[in-house]
This record gives structure tokens, C-alpha cells and sequence, in this order.
């Protein structure tokens, strides 16, 4: 297993090291090899020499590792965020890593906003399509800064691209409680969300013991909030998706817990925390590491090293619960408190 450690700006560099700390602890316990190697791309090369994805890094990180463990991206200094965006745009998009995996699951009630949701109550899975829609930046403003001014992005579906990530959550809904749910806003995106419709429409055949249906995203997220334990596989494309992500991660404590996946089966897949690089509380102690590691986890779980995926969750919801967690959570610990008492929880 040859993982790159991308731990990027601000606290990313903070709460990589904490999941590097736990990986190797685990790879003790477990039994388990590996090797890694940092690399150093963010904010600090891109003023240092004006890089932001060298070609070479690019292609080292492409074709020498299986997995890349990522941090943040994003620094007070760089205001237009340009090496941001082309490390992990870049990444997203050249390596075509179109499924962005985030599970979402209360691991303690105290942390859930709703009234009366129990640990468990809350259990999804949200496949997020991370190559297409309106993020792949196609246009543009027309006399800009005008009372003139007109501005246009166009929203691209493919039907290779729906299929694709429509067959993901089909096998993963086969792994789970069976239930996918496509969100979309079909009724007023006709061409390119009615496009999902018609994706899901001649797959479903395929998978009969998996019960798919479809809801407007505006319904999705009041159902979210009303009834969460409906959930189990809800899939979007990459704007829907990225806005019922960050809705879901709000109903289980926030982004200090929210982990995610961007792969393509059969090349290197990125792992990293939902959260940026939280430049507000870089150094202080503040950074949650359990998103990072929730990553790490997995990360091993899709390496098969299932038993360390499991006790790593185990662990951090263990912390949760116990308060063994640092103040975004309700606890008083700093990062090292947290990784440590991760570690000495895995034995
Ligand atoms: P980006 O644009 O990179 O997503 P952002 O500033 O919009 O960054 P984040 O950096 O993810 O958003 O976080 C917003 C705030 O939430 C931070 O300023 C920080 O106070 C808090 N926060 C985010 N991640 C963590 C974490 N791991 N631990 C503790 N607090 C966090």
C-alpha cells in the first residue's frame, strides 16, 4: 500500500500529521505494511515559486502510489486561492475521480440539532458526482461590471457520467440497507437533471433487490431534517450533491466528522476531510483530527484492511461519546490529546 501524504495549508498539514500518527500505530496493531511520502504542494510552494500542480508531481502522484491521503487547501495569503483550486480541481478532474463518497452517521445524539434522533438514527451515504454539472466551469460574463452585466454557467450531465456513478450507488445501496434515492431538481433542470431520470430509469432493471426512487433536492432537504432515518443512499449530481453533503454533516455533529472519498475504481484514490484549512484556528490546538482520520479509515477499508477501518470508526465515535475531543465537540482536548487517545484506544 503506497499512500501520499497531501497535507496542504493550514490545519490540513495539522490533522494529516494526526492521521499519518494513527496509520502507523495501526499498521503496528493490525499488522499490516505501508510506505508514504509527503508532498509538498499548497500555499507555501506556490509563493515560494509560483507552482501550484507541477506536471511531474502530477504524474508521481498519478502513477507511483495507490492512495493519496489529503488534508486542506486554501491560505489568507493567496486570496484568489488559485493554487486551491488547480491542486484539487486538478486532481478531481485529471484523474477523473468521479464518485465523491461521504458517509454520514450519528455516532451521539447530543451532537444531532433534531429533537428526539437517537445514536444510529441517523445512517447515509451521499455519492456525490465529482466531475460534471455546473462546477466544470464552462462561461462566462458578458461586459462585466455593467448594468449590462450577463453572466451564464452551463450545467453539463453526460450519460456516461450518470450511468457511472448511478452504478456505484446501486453496488454500494447492495452493500447497505438498499435503498437509493436520486436527488435532482428534474422539474426545472429538464434537460440535464431529466438526464439522471432517464440514467436511473433504464438502470434499475439491473438491480432489482435495491429499492430506487427519486425526489426533488428541495423536498430531499426537508425530508433530511424531518425524517434522516429514511435515508440510506442518496445520490446527486455535483452541485445537489455538495449542498445535501454539507446539510447531512450539519444533522451529525459538523464538519469536524465529515470524511469522504474521491475514486474511479482502478486508479489512486483521494481521501481527505470535508473541511478547509480553517485558517482561523491554525495552531492553537483547536483543529478536529477525526475527519482526517475518519479518511484514513476509509482508506483502509477500500485497501482491505477492514478490521483497522473498523476499530479506527470505532474508536473516534468512542472518543465522541467519552468527550475526548476537542471543543468544536464539546470536549477540551487538542489535536495531540485526540490522536493519542485514538491510538491508545486501538490497543
Ligand atoms: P474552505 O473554503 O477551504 O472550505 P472555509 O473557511 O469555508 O474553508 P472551513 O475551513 O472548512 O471552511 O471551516 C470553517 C470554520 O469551521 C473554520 O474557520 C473553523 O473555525 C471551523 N472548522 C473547520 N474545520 C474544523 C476542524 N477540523 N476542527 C475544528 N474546527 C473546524
Amino acid at each position: 500500500m503506497r499512500i501520499a501524504l497531501l497535507p496542504g495549508d493550514g490545519i490540513g498539514r495539522e490533522v494529516v500529521a494526526a492521521a499519518k500518527e494513527v496509520l502507523e500505530h495501526a499498521a503496528r496493531r493490525f499488522d499490516f505494511s505501508f510506505s508514504s511520502e509527503w508532498i509538498d504542494l499548497g500555499a507555501e510552494r506556490y509563493l515560494r515559486t509560483g507552482e501550484t500542480m507541477p506536471q511531474h508531481v502530477f504524474e508521481h502522484l498519478r502513477d507511483d502510489f495507490d492512495c493519496i491521503l489529503l488534508g486542506a487547501f486554501g491560505d489568507p495569503r493567496v486570496p484568489t486561492n488559485i493554487h486551491a483550486k488547480e491542486i484539487l480541481l486538478g486532481l478531481r478532474q485529471r484523474l477523473d475521480l468521479y464518485v465523491n463518497l461521504r458517509p454520514v452517521r450519528l455516532v451521539d445524539a447530543r451532537l444531532c440539532p433534531l429533537k428526539g434522533v437517537v445514536e444510529g438514527g441517523i445512517d447515509m451515504a451521499i455519492v456525490r458526482e465529482n466531475t460534471e454539472s455546473v462546477y466544470v466551469g464552462i462561461g462566462g460574463s458578458f461586459k462585466p461590471d455593467t448594468d449590462d452585466e450577463i453572466a451564464q454557467n452551463i450545467m453539463l450531465s453526460t450519460r456516461r457520467g450518470c450511468d457511472r456513478l448511478l452504478h456505484y450507488a446501486f453496488e454500494l445501496a447492495r452493500t447497505r440497507r438498499r435503498k437509493l434515492v436520486l436527488c435532482d431538481k428534474a422539474n426545472a433542470i429538464e434537460a440535464a437533471h431529466g438526464l439522471w431520470r432517464k440514467s436511473l430509469k433504464s438502470l434499475a432493471p439491473r438491480y432489482p433487490d435495491v429499492v430506487a426512487t427519486t425526489l426533488y433536492a428541495d423536498v430531499a432537504a426537508m425530508r433530511m431534517v424531518t425524517h434522516p432515518h429514511e435515508f440510506d443512499v442518496i445520490v446527486g449530481d455535483n452541485m445537489i450533491g455538495d449542498i445535501l453533503s454539507d446539510l447531512a454533516a450539519a444533522l451529525v455533529g459538523g464538519l469536524g466528522l465529515a470524511p469522504s472519498a474521491s475514486t474511479h475504481p482502478g486508479r489512486v484514490a483521494l481521501y481527505e476531510p470535508v473541511h478547509g484549512s480553517a485558517p482561523d484556528i491554525v495552531g492553537t490546538g483547536k483543529a478536529n483530527p477525526l475527519a482526517a482520520i475518519l479518511s484514513l479509515g476509509m482508506l483502509l477499508r477500500d485497501q482491505g484492511h477492514c478490521a483497522a477501518a473498523l476499530a479506527i470508526e470505532a474508536a473516534c465515535s468512542q472518543s465522541v461519546v467519552e468527550r475526548a475531543c476537542t471543543p468544536d465537540l464539546g470536549g477540551a482536548l487538542t489535536t495531540s490529546d485526540v490522536t493519542a487517545w485514538i491510538c491508545a484506544c486501538l490497543g
